[in-house]
């Protein structure tokens, strides 16, 4: 027999599930799961027979954390094994200031197959369901205090909107995270951000653009076929009109093939009539993954600082990521297990 898993659902879910116990001893299970309690034993607030019954009937996460691995700089990325065993990543990030972020998956692998992506290069297995999206979240609250929440981990979260919304619901709601506090990161499907959009669920918007040159988008970012560079202009312009928030568009730099002049005209062409930042993102190195028959390579620093100024000389605000600064993107980019590996070994960047 399967057992339910609690952790992840939301208060209204866990209710109904443990029926006909009282409303209040649910909220005081969602409360523990709210904390990353490790065992139904150290719920203690409930009677010992209770905890028993519970532990026999339900567990407490579908998801066991397979390898926990941390960085110098306070990265910890969690693998986690999933109920059928599919295995996905969520990341605990810090900034200088200690403040820590959760880069949370939506898909097992992605369907979108970015060129530069590993997550890309893996083809596609699954789309997470709502309480496995925010056990991630708990299992990260687990080791520390999370301020903010990056859906910029695995997978393409706008092909994947239902459970997203749902996931969303659950943070906002019953876990009383603000709104601004979140940011999706889609790689740019049209339909799914106007839906984002007229839901007005509040959550901050990144867009991974990466280049504005229509040719060399659709080559990076094969999505971009359905999803063109207009139609998604008009799409982030609605959103933005929906919600009054500053956009943020992301563009990981692959050196010498999106760091042209001509890229950064078109970016400072696709910005307009858009209140927007601009995140520079170091490509970080994964290797097999090629462009145009070549390896792709790092950017040079002087690349990246070119790039930024050609930027900012159009009056656009710019942000850099760096790989050894929060590192973000350099856990994004680089997540996806390898089913023939004990470790995975791209990760050393951030394990060293
Ligand atoms: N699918 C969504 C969210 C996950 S990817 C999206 O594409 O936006 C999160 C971010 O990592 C994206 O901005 C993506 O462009 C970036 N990324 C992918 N591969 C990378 C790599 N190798 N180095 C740096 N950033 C990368
Ligand atoms: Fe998918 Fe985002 Fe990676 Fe593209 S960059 S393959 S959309 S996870």
């Amino acid at each position: 027999m399967i057992r339910h898993a609690l952790a992840g659902l939301s208060l209204a879910e866990l209710q109904n599930l443990l029926q006909p116990l009282p409303a209040f001893r649910a909220r005081q299970v969602f409360h523990w799961l709210a904390q990353g309690v490790p065992s139904f034993e150290a719920m203690t607030d409930l009677t010992l027979p209770l905890r028993h019954d519970l532990a026999n009937r339900f567990l407490l996460y579908s998801a066991t954390v397979s390898q926990q691995l941390e960085d110098n700089d306070g990265t910890v990325k969690l693998q986690l094994s999933l109920q059928d065993n599919t295995r996905i990543e969520a990341v605990l990030l810090s900034d200088n200031e200690g403040r820590k972020t959760a880069c949370l998956s939506t898909q097992a692998g992605c369907p979108v197959a970015c060129v530069f992506c590993k997550t890309g290069s893996l083809g596609f297995s699954r789309n997470l369901s709502s309480p496995e999206i925010v056990e991630q979240f708990l299992h990260l609250s687990s080791i520390a205090d999370i301020a903010n929440i990056v859906i910029m981990g695995m997978g393409e979260p706008l092909l994947n909107l239902e459970a997203l919304c749902a996931a969303l619901a659950v943070f906002t709601g019953d876990l009383g995270i603000s709104r601004r506090r979140i940011t999706i990161s889609t790689s740019g499907i049209v339909k799914g951000i106007r839906e984002l959009a007229s839901k007005r669920l509040g959550a901050r918007l990144a867009c991974s653009l990466t280049t504005a040159d229509p040719t060399l988008r659709e080559q990076l970012m094969p999505i971009a076929r359905a999803n063109p560079l207009p139609r998604l202009h008009d799409a982030l312009a609605y959103y933005q009109q929906e919600q009054g928030q500053r956009l943020t568009l992301e563009a990981v730099l692959l050196g010498g093939i999106n760091t042209r002049e001509i890229d950064a005209r078109a970016l400072g062409a696709f910005v307009r009539g858009l209140d927007v930042v601009i995140n520079l993102i170091t490509w970080n190195p994964i290797s097999g993954l090629c462009f145009e028959g070549k390896p792709l390579r790092e950017p040079s620093r002087r690349e990246v600082e070119r790039f930024g100024a050609l930027l900012e000389q159009q009056g656009i605000q710019v942000t850099r990521r760096f790989r050894k600064g929060i590192g973000i993107a350099g856990a994004c980019g680089q997540l996806g297990f390898n089913p023939h590996k004990q470790m995975d070994t791209t990760m050393s960047d951030t394990t060293r």
